[in-house]
């Protein structure tokens, strides 16, 4: 089948699964070229095997609440591709939760696993339980609960999972206590883990400082400096508040930041002091950042998105579809001159097309956010040695990993007239990877 048929044919069969589809007719409509040069991957339907996951588990989790209550939510964990490695990819909890959205992950997963230079399959999985506003104790019945159904598909050289929205240190501590417990091994299955049960140093940090790291190179190839932009971050969790910490030590000001509930707007740049507020409020407290906006006094828009203010770049670094064509075309009016994505597939196709009809520096999410899992699979080698390795050798490696993917996406991407298309770059470059292991390894 051709490629551009198969995207067709997968609209067909799964109609109600619109971010999977998207995320699919992104990258065949970018590797199209390529596949087309390759008659034998067609002659084993290569592309429609490495779009359809390899299987997907979905199960009732059953917990119960502070109150007493039985409360039951759906689980899913989609392995979608294990051709180079062990499948691998974090886990999601939030209300918003459902096949189509893991399925989407999943296969982005298998192209940015791809690309860090690592043995790591792709895999995606979750909950529509949503931590918000859950004690302590409820959140620990709930990760036993859903790891006590999926511990059996797991493990060192299986599955491993990781955090990804709504799961953190937390969550994974104690999924990772129950799969233990349940599998009678100690050998590091899920990354993310504390540093004092097998986790790696520079794990909570990698996915923002690997996303400054993409930019900085990206930058270099314009010979523009990050010393005194204005960068507009969404989000204020993981990947947005050490996206902003790295920035901050670069010199760089964080003018805005956000949560599901609405955007804070600090136009001479968050102080060390303020960002630190953000850590706590959201970590310790898991406040609002509305209250980030009370204590300091600064501009907070309920429902707002950052991205209507003047900035130099922007790292939207919350959740799937949040940049639009408007957003973009916002951007593009207000100067921005870099978009590196932190949040998996934050923009929307409609403002892909106006960043590259603009010829700004255009990072996708599978490129510029794969130093979380870049990290993930260093916390796993780790573990497979019985080592630990100090923060400067971690940091270097992520350094490198994401001057790598650069590389990459610069050889698979450059245009006639110089341009970088990091989008083509990066799909491409992932693409080629697994399909050759999937040709070496026959129809399986
Ligand atoms: P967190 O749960 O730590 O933070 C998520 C942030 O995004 C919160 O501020 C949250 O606000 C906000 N958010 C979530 N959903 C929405 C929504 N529907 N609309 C607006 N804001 C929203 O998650 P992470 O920082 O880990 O993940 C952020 C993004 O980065 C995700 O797309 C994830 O897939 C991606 N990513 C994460 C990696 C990691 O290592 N953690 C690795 C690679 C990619 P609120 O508190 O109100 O919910």
């Amino acid at each position: 089948m051709k490629a551009i048929d198969v995207v067709n044919d997968l609209k067909r069969r799964f109609p109600a699964e619109p971010e999977y589809i998207q995320a699919v007719e992104e990258v065949v409509s970018t590797i199209e070229d390529v596949y087309n040069e390759h008659p034998e991957f067609e002659r084993v339907n290569l592309i429609e095997r490495l779009c359809i996951p390899d299987r997907i588990f979905s199960f009732r989790v059953s917990w119960i609440d502070d109150k007493g209550r039985v409360r039951n939510n759906m689980g899913y964990r989609v392995q979608h591709n294990n051709a180079i490695g062990p499948y691998k990819g974090g886990i999601r909890f939030h209300s918003s939760v459902n096949l189509s959205i893991l399925k989407f992950l999943a296969f982005e997963q298998t192209f940015k696993n791809s690309l860090t230079t690592l043995a790591m399959g792709g895999a995606k999985g979750g909950s529509d339980f949503s931590p918000r506003g859950k004690s302590d104790m409820e959140v620990m019945r709930f990760c036993q609960a859903f790891v006590a159904e999926l511990w059996r598909q797991l493990g060192p050289d299986r599955d491993v999972p990781a955090g990804d929205i709504g799961v953190g240190g937390r969550e994974v501590g104690y999924m990772y206590g129950m799969y233990k417990k349940m599998a009678r091994e100690n050998t590091g299955t899920f990354t993310g883990k504390a540093l004092e049960f097998g986790g790696s140093l520079v794990r909570p940090e990698a996915t923002g400082y690997g996303n400054v790291y993409f930019l900085l190179n990206m930058l270099a190839t314009r010979g523009i400096d990050i010393k005194g932009k204005r960068v507009a971050i969404s989000g204020s969790g993981n990947v947005a508040t050490y996206t902003a910490k790295k920035l901050m030590a670069l010199g760089a000001k964080v003018i805005s930041m956000s949560d599901s509930d609405g955007c804070i707007h600090v136009p001479d740049g968050l102080s060390e002091e303020q960002l630190e507020y953000i850590f706590t409020l959201k970590n310790l407290y898991r406040g609002r950042i509305s209250e980030f906006a009370e204590e300091y006094g600064c501009e907070y828009v309920p429902g707002g998105k950052p991205w209507g203010y003047p900035c130099d770049i922007a790292m939207p670094s919350a959740t799937q579809n949040e940049l639009d064509g408007d957003a973009a075309r916002a951007l593009l009016a207000n100067g921005c001159i870099a978009v590196s994505e932190g949040a998996n597939m934050p923009s929307t196709p409609e403002a892909i097309k106006e960043f590259l009809a603009a010829r700004i520096l255009y990072a996708p999410g599978k490129a510029a956010n794969a130093g979380g899992v870049s990290v993930s699979g260093l916390e796993m080698a780790q573990n497979a040695q019985k080592q630990a390795w100090t923060a400067e050798e971690v940091d270097e490696k992520l350094r490198r990993i994401m001057a790598d993917i650069h590389a990459q996406c610069v050889k698979y991407g450059q245009e006639a007239d110089g341009y970088v298309n990091y989008v083509k770059g990066a799909n491409t470059a992932g693409f080629m990877k697994v399909a050759r292991a999937m040709m070496a390894q026959g129809v399986l």
